[in-house]
């Protein structure tokens, strides 16, 4: 295979300290590997949000569908996520969007994030998940006073584009949102979004989909594809013979599976660190005991909440190896970060931290679509860290292409194959100069 990480990075260690497993009590659901020849219509490549919700969309309409994931249920992104469910899935500036896409599109795509939220809700009731939801909506915060304006912006913006009133919440106001920390100088409430254990819900859509008769195998990496008209799948003991073809490997695809996708999409480390329970008196000496989950304005932004059990669980984005050295190196940064945001909890032990890849495009927007020079096979990757909503909206979509439907907003720019990074395989060196630059720009 070919893929731009250090082995490591496609291995269990780095999250062999995920917080995520202590909170299941029940087994988590196992499917055998592929032994033998198997025959089906539709074929999945990757047992995350993306290939579940396609298998659900699929099987839905009683098609006939086998899954093969490389790993066991929740290994990937999809299992250790900080279980943020909102709009946000492009890195782009909702105007630079519309500059670049036209008016028009741009509306049907923050329509399809809107709808992205309501297909997580809808999930949630139709395969009855308990999924330890908090959070009413998302907050983004200022983290430094210059940043104030953009984030009131960006409440402004979300108004226009969703016809939703956003709450200004003043530096002097934050305390009594149960926010107070030294590092946040303003902050915005949106109102669409809620958090999840990231856990239980990709179990829960595993168990539902075999449920609904898709067939499903775990530790079967498919290692070649091979296009007969329809689509030969081969693992190490078995292959899959499928009329069409669905690609759902994100962050973890190889560059030759399938070679349409080769340098179209660039894996990026994001860092989660968890706190123990903090108890009442703690949760009151810092002052913050809102159940909000946070995003703030820096470029390699944090991502945090408090969850259900008083730990507090911090996300950072910005490292670039995935080393045994470089992960100490980011936990190191994650505690500081914690330390400076929390300054009344700098006792308070951190047992947990893991790490995993999200993807970016080189369009800075989601694609999914029909892969190029393959017909009737389709992708869909690159949610920019919002996968938890996005994945599962992106699934659907193209299970609707995969049985020849249409029904509900897909704008186009999401269906064009993205451009290669000019890199190639070298991709990943343009990281350590774009972060060093944020960086910068984040501390000015
Ligand atoms: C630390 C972290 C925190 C995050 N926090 C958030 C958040 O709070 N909110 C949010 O919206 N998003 C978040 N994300 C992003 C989100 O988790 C992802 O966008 C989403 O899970 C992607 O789902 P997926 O199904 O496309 O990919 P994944 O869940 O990564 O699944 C891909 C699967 O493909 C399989 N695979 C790869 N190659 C092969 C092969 N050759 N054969 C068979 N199987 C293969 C892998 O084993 C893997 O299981 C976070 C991600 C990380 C890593």
């Amino acid at each position: 295979m070919k893929r731009i990480y250090e082995d490591m990075a496609y291995g269990d260690r780095p999250i062999q300290e995920r917080y995520w497993p202590s909170t299941i009590d029940t087994p988590p659901p196992e499917y055998p590997e592929l032994d033998g020849e198997l025959r089906c219509d539709f074929a999945i490549i990757g047992g995350g949000y993306t290939g579940l919700s396609a298998a659900l969309t699929l099987a839905a309409e009683g098609a006939d569908v086998v899954l093969l994931d490389a790993n066991v249920p929740g290994w990937g992104a999809s299992g250790r996520n900080g279980g943020l469910v909102s709009v946000g899935s492009a890195k782009m500036d909702d105007e630079d969007i519309v500059r670049k896409y036209g008016a028009s599109d741009a509306q049907v795509f923050f329509d399809a994030e809107r709808a992205s939220v309501d297909l997580v809700e809808q999930y949630l009731t139709e395969f009855e998940l308990d999924v330890d939801r908090h959070s009413k909506g998302y907050t983004f915060v200022a983290h430094k006073p210059g940043a104030v304006p953009a984030v009131k912006e960006y409440g402004e913006e979300y108004t226009k584009r969703y016809g939703l009133p956003f709450e200004f919440v003043p530096k002097e106001a934050m305390a009594a949102h149960g926010l107070n920390s030294p590092d946040f100088h303003g902050a915005v409430h949106l109102p669409i979004g809620f958090a999840l254990n990231p856990m239980k819900f990709i179990f829960g859509l595993y168990r539902a989909a075999h449920q609904r008769g898709v067939r499903i195998f775990s530790k079967s990496p498919v290692t070649k594809i091979e296009q007969t008209g329809g689509y030969v799948l081969h693992t190490s003991k078995g292959r899959v013979r499928a009329k069409k073809l669905i690609v759902g490997t994100n962050g973890y695809s190889s560059d030759d599976m399938p070679g349409a996708m080769s340098a179209r999409y660039l894996p990026v480390q994001s860092n989660i660190l968890v706190s123990r329970p903090l108890t009442e008196d703690e949760i009151q000496a810092q002052g913050w005991w809102s159940r909000q989950m946070l995003v703030d304005s820096r470029t390699l932004l944090h991502y945090f909440r408090l969850l259900p059990d008083n730990r507090m669980l911090l996300g950072l984005r910005g490292s670039v190896r995935v080393t045994e050295q470089n992960m100490s190196a980011t936990r190191a940064i994650a505690r500081a970060d914690f330390d400076r945001m929390f300054p009344e909890w700098r006792h308070v032990e951190t047992p947990y931290f893991w790490s995993g890849l999200i993807c970016m495009t080189r369009n800075l927007v989601p694609f999914a679509g029909e892969l190029l020079g393959m017909e009737g096979a389709f992708a869909a990757f690159g949610y920019h860290g919002g996968g938890v909503t996005m994945a599962n909206y992106a699934g659907a979509l193209i299970a609707d292409m995969a049985l020849g439907k249409s029904r509900r907003p897909h704008p186009d720019l999401m269906k064009r194959a993205p451009r290669r990074f000019e890199l190639g395989l070298f991709r990943r060196a343009s990281l350590p100069p774009a972060f060093a630059w944020y960086k910068l720009r984040d501390a000015m």
